[in-house]
């Protein structure tokens, strides 16, 4: 299912493909190019920016703060107000400075400049939860790991994979469902796969490739509790 899911999306321009060209081709045909290495920390912040925002939107800020700062060490010796401003189109800006300027200050002066390798330390970093630190060890390390986000986790459950009630419990319930080495190509599938056809809402599954394999359980979507104030005004 993964890869019909892969061909109906390929070549969307996810940010981690921007970020690092050919990484999700290379990790979808299981090679691997070393030099992918050298991109972890670019990798890093920009998935640390990346919550709650647009791939499009964090794709042109990493460009902008790349320009200015792009080592770990000039990004934490960096004024804060300067990575407000570089980071401000991200969202939540004032946090996502704090926590890559914090970041980066501990990779610069514990790691040596080197993004660590383990989910265990890359998860003691400010800003990185377990997807984060599994979307880097998938991108740039090439480890087994599988990065549950909103996407994942709603797809995962739609399809009948899994019968989860948080991503955490996705993660463990995918990494029984499939075999080690499909891993790596869960979180960019499902995510890119989750953008344009599998949506939050109205999916289209009169034109979804894997129609005939999907149980399709779609859960209503909540009703906020600005409509349900308006409705009893
Ligand atoms: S058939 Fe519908 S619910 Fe199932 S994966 Fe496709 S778009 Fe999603």
């Amino acid at each position: 299912m993964l890869n019909e899911m892969y061909a109906s999306i390929k070549g969307t321009g996810l940010l981690l493909e921007v970020i690092q060209p050919n990484s999700l081709t290379e990790l979808h045909f299981g090679k691997y190019d070393p030099e992918r290495k050298k991109f972890a920390f670019k990798t890093l912040i920009a998935t640390i920016l990346s919550a709650r925002s647009k791939d499009e939107t964090i794709i042109k800020v990493v460009e902008k703060l790349w320009k200015k700062y792009s080592t770990p060490e000039e990004i934490a010796d960096a004024p804060l107000e300067k990575l407000e401003e570089l980071v401000y189109s991200s969202g939540t800006y004032h946090q996502k400075a704090i926590r890559i300027k914090e970041t980066s200050k501990i990779i610069h002066e514990q790691f040596q400049d080197q993004v660590p390798d383990t989910l265990e330390e890359l998860i003691k970093l400010p800003g990185v939860g377990r997807k984060v630190a599994n979307c880097v060890l998938n991108i740039s390390f090439n480890k087994d790991a599988i990065a549950v986000d909103t996407h994942v986790h709603r797809i995962s459950n739609r399809i009948g994979w899994v019968t989860t009630k948080n991503p955490e419990k996705t993660e463990k319930a995918l990494e029984l469902l499939f075999p080690k080495p499909h891993w790596k190509r869960i979180n960019y599938t499902l995510v890119s796969f989750g953008k344009n056809i599998c949506k939050p809402k109205n999916p289209l599954c009169s034109n979804c490739t894997i129609n005939n394999q999907c149980l399709k359980l779609i859960k209503p979507p909540k009703k906020s509790k600005k409509k349900t104030k308006k409705l009893k005004n």
